[in-house]
């Protein structure tokens, strides 16, 4: 007897193969049969008219807050079973005791992390602008070693944020040669997406190279500087990716489907320096600092493509001005733009998001054979304030507009950017495909219908279009009702 059997669907296997007509039967939480399956089961799916798949596996996040929120709703929602946290450099430590929170805290989705460089940088050199002595080296790649021992998937870095920036690739190569003996991957936040993008990808390919590890650029983006626009830079990029494959370095990359980026407005516009040692709102507060550092906040912010490009989305010190742009700031209080972006950074260093990429250059990065979908999100603890739609929409965004609306990719190779590809690129096994004997994370969904529907002016919406996500081998999520099945979900060590 069966505990679900999904009965009719148009089944997208992961592979990237095109569809076929089969049954599926989970039991104990995996798929034991694909195919035509007796039809025994405690739960029966009508899978007419939907397409099954494999759950979504969202490689690039920043999933702690699945703590705060264990249902994860808007993940969830969105097809996702599995997330992969910890990116950009940035974790928990010990990761071992992550891992236990989570399974403690019974998530509907599957939560696995990478651990940060960054974090463990911050633990022994704090803000240091230099390289690690030796017994500080040692004392890094031990902490390293114990996170793979934990579980860990691999090393995330994130060159562009402090500390990571202040490493250089030595350094980047000792601490990734514990992952690659235990065969994790190496996932990185690249020193830059403007005017020194080739030097960015070539220092991930020398640690890729050295280190012997695979290597995964996180969010491929290129951002155009203001009044000078450079067409051909996202092709340039990546024909380079190409030929550095060609010469046999492992790498890959990810991205979501919206022109715009989110994070911290120091670590866009603040150069890296202005943080040495800790010192970053001490410097801010010096005059003489600031006239420094005023022509290098100038440029950052002409990478973006200027102050109105950049909307305050999380702002604690003063609610009032999430929603609007820097410009705006700058013209409520009469300061000029670069000098409102340092004094918003000393008043508690808002989130924003950055309108700062074209079109065109995602849909050839996405399109690329390269690539997969992550959505760069988290778990959004509650539906209020500005958030990026990216948290709620990127993988029903990808099947509407690239699938379904332009036929960009066709259905099966945007489900293996989804699901196979980026399982077996983080190692997740067992994970991301329908087939037997793999983890029964699974969506039913209608081809015709599934649709994104979070914008950046309200971006606190669900998906249409998916009907129901199993995960492992449970109803997480049904369509029709707002309940959602906690515990189904668990931590995946490696
Ligand atoms: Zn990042």
């Amino acid at each position: 007897m069966l505990d679900i059997l999904i009965a009719g669907a148009r089944l997208v296997d992961g592979t990237g193969n095109p569809w076929y007509r089969a049954d599926v039967g989970i039991l104990d939480g995996r798929i034991v049969q694909c195919g035509v399956v007796p039809d025994r089961a405690h739960q029966h799916l009508d899978g007419t008219g939907m397409v099954l798949c494999p759950g979504f596996i969202d490689v690039h996040t920043h999933a702690d807050r699945l703590l705060e929120r264990p249902q994860a709703d808007n993940m969830l929602r969105q097809g996702i079973t599995t997330v992969v946290s910890g990116n950009c450099g940035s974790s928990p430590l010990p990761v071992g005791d992550m891992l236990d929170k989570v399974d403690a805290a019974r998530p509907s989705i599957n939560y696995a992390t990478l651990v940060g460089h960054g974090s463990i940088r911050q633990r022994i050199m704090g803000q240091a602008d230099r390289q690690p002595t030796d017994r500080e080296m040692t004392d890094m790649c031990r902490l390293v070693e114990q996170a793979m021992e934990e579980g860990a998937v691999g090393i995330s870095t994130g060159l562009f944020y402090v500390p990571g920036a202040y490493a250089v690739v030595d350094e980047l190569v000792e601490v990734s040669r514990p992952v690659a003996a235990a065969g994790g991957v190496y996932a990185t936040h690249a020193r830059s997406a403007g005017g020194k993008i080739p030097e960015a990808i070539e220092e991930t390919a020398e640690i890729s190279r050295r280190a012997g590890i695979a290597a995964e650029i996180s969010h491929l983006k290129v951002l155009h500087r203001q009044g000078r626009t450079t067409a051909d830079r996202a092709a340039e990029i990546l024909g380079q990716i190409e030929r550095l494959r060609d010469e046999g370095i492992d790498l890959t990359y990810d991205l979501h489907p919206y022109p715009a980026t989110n994070t911290s407005l120091s670590a866009v516009a603040l150069p890296p320096w202005v943080s040495r040692d800790g010192k970053r709102d001490e410097r801010l507060r010096d005059p003489a600092e600031r006239d420094r550092m005023r022509p290098e906040v100038e440029g950052n912010i002409a990478w973006i493509g200027g102050p109105d490009r950049i909307t305050i989305a999380g702002f604690a010190a003063d609610a009032s001005l999430e929603g609007k742009t820097v410009a705006d700031a700058a013209r409520l209080r009469g300061t000029d733009p670069a000098d409102t972006a340092m004094d918003l950074v000393l008043e508690g260093n808002p989130r924003c998001i950055f309108h700062a990429l074209r079109e065109e250059d995602v849909r050839l990065f996405l399109t690329g054979v390269f690539g997969m979908v992550a959505s760069d999100g988290g778990v959004v603890p509650s539906p209020t304030g500005v958030v990026h739609p990216r948290n709620y929409g990127t993988f029903p965004r990808i099947l509407r507009e690239y699938v379904r609306e332009n036929r960009w990719m066709t259905l099966e190779d945007a489900i293996r950017r989804m699901s196979w590809f980026p399982a077996s690129r983080f190692r997740l096994a067992g994970r991301g495909l329908v087939a037997p004997n793999y983890a029964a994370d699974l969506v039913l969904l209608d081809p015709d219908s599934v649709a994104d529907q979070a914008t950046f002016d309200a971006p606190h919406a669900f998906p249409t279009g998916i009907a129901c996500v199993i995960v492992n081998g449970r109803i997480a999520w049904q369509a029709g009702s707002d309940d959602i099945t906690r515990g189904c979900g668990m931590a995946i060590r490696k």
